[in-house]
């Protein structure tokens, strides 16, 4: 792990973001537990895309399928017989690797080494199905056997023909979901950046066959406008676009938004133009029609699907990378400070009295009463002011308010910028106006 990564992930566990999982039992590999600061972040994020998405959209609606689906979606979606990486051992180490990503890959038993240069032989590449198995039902046959769904997309496309049944959507038309998704990644790492279980942010856009290509453009440009408006640095983020060999066997086309990461440029999102080729194999299996009516036509039409599809944890990190900064302050001290954008704060304004006597503790509770009901408030009265300002800098409060002296004689507040660390006086009946516009103009 890269040394700036280290400190972000450090950051996370001190400060109650992300914690590994079980891990009193020394961990489960590839998994992760959201604290109480991190849940929030989470929250917020799949909050703020579900509102870009589904709420502000008339051609949207939302979904929520379950995890355990019927064996046959995943034939059908080839899944069960193509959704794999390929494997190789090490022969020497026995360490394993995703063939695909070897040059990304580091050997896990000798420090520095790459796969291989512990002095073993790599095998040749074997087929290894990332999906997770279990049973449904108190029989242990193979009749029985079912899957952890390895994508939300799934339960999109198979809901497909009761969401036009039932509302009154028209193609061009989106069905978002937000859900836990399960791969038995062969290689992990980079902390929630691959996990075996995360979650996923999904929409599938149908279109009428031939106006996919525009779409796709559009939902490419749409998708990297969210990102910027989340305050990730335009120079932070771009669209590669899939080569012709790297493309899934049901894509036309895939532009990922790849951001730039401590070790290097990576996938946050993938934006895919499916074709037909899901609700066409789900017709196949199921013998149900999975099409719409073109009226002008006269025919039933097998709809095109643009998908912009991402990992909620993959986001929440690319989010606090781009926040995470090691300052040098003026007086030659560092802090480190995340600048998440106010929106996305867990906490948007701390509350302190300056000393614990003459009233101030008490005015200070009443101010943060009122903030309370507005923004993410937290009151804090331990230790030295400076001491209350590093702790909200390391999570990424973007504004604390004191309460001093001046305060129980004229009624004003100073206020501190978690950026500029500059500190302005505001009366005390201006202060929610004073920080509502500043959430709302927040520019990095
Ligand atoms: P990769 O090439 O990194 O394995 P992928 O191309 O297989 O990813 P998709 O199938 O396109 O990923 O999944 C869509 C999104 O889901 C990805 O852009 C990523 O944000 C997220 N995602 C996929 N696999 C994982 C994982 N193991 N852990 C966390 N997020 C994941």
């Amino acid at each position: 792990m890269s040394e700036t990564m280290e400190k972000v992930v450090s950051l996370t566990k001190r400060r109650g973001f992300v914690y590994p999982s079980s891990e009193i039992y020394g961990g489960l590999e590839a998994t992760y537990d959201y604290g109480p600061l991190g849940v929030e972040l989470k929250r917020l994020l799949k909050d703020d895309w579900w509102e870009n998405i589904v709420r502000e959209r008339e051609n949207v609606v939302g979904l929520d399928a379950s995890i355990l689906m019927a064996a046959r979606v995943w034939e059908a979606s080839g899944h069960v017989a193509g959704f794999n990486d390929p494997l190789v051992d090490c022969k020497k180490c026995k360490a394993r690797f995703r063939q695909d990503k070897l040059e990304q890959s580091v050997c896990p038993k000798k420090k520095g080494k790459r796969p291989g240069e512990c002095g073993g032989e790599l095998t040749e590449p074997r087929q290894f199905n990332l999906m997770f198995k279990t049973k449904a039902g108190p029989v242990d046959e193979d009749a029985a056997t079912i899957y952890l769904r390895p994508e939300t997309a799934q339960g999109i496309f198979v809901n497909f023909k009761s969401v036009m049944d039932t509302t009154r959507v028209k193609i061009p038309f989106g069905i978002a979901q937000i859900g836990k998704a399960f791969r038995n990644e062969i290689v992990t790492g980079n902390n929630i950046f691959r996990m075996r279980e995360f979650e996923q942010m999904e929409m599938e856009f149908f279109v009428a066959p031939g106006t996919d290509e525009e779409w796709f453009d559009y939902w490419q440009n749409e998708r990297l406008s969210w990102w910027q408006s989340l305050g990730v640095r335009a120079e932070n983020l771009r669209i590669r676009p899939h080569r012709d060999d790297e493309l899934a066997h049901y894509a036309r086309a895939c532009g990922d938004v790849e951001f730039k990461y401590p070790w290097g440029w990576d996938e946050v999102e993938g934006i895919a133009n499916r074709t037909d080729y899901d609700l066409k194999k789900h017709q196949e299996y199921s013998g149900r029609g999975l099409a719409y009516r073109d009226e002008e036509k006269k025919e039933w039409v097998v709809p095109y699907v643009i998908e912009p599809s991402m990992g909620v944890d993959r986001c929440f990190l690319t989010v606090l990378c781009d926040a995470y900064e090691e300052e040098v302050k003026p007086n030659g001290e560092t802090r480190t400070v995340l600048h998440l954008h106010p929106k996305l704060a867990p906490v948007q304004v701390g509350v302190f009295p300056l000393v614990k006597k003459e009233g101030m503790p008490e005015r200070a509770e009443a101010v943060y009463q009122m903030l309370k009901p507005v923004f993410r408030t937290v009151y804090d009265k331990g230790g030295t002011v400076g001491k209350r300002y590093s702790r909200n800098d390391e999570i990424g409060t973007p504004f604390c308010v004191t309460i001093d002296a001046d305060t129980l004689t004229d009624g004003t507040v100073t206020i501190r910028d978690r950026d500029t660390m500059e500190q302005e006086r505001v009366a005390e009946d201006q202060l929610i106006a004073f920080l509502a516009d500043k959430v709302a103009s927040y520019t990095r």
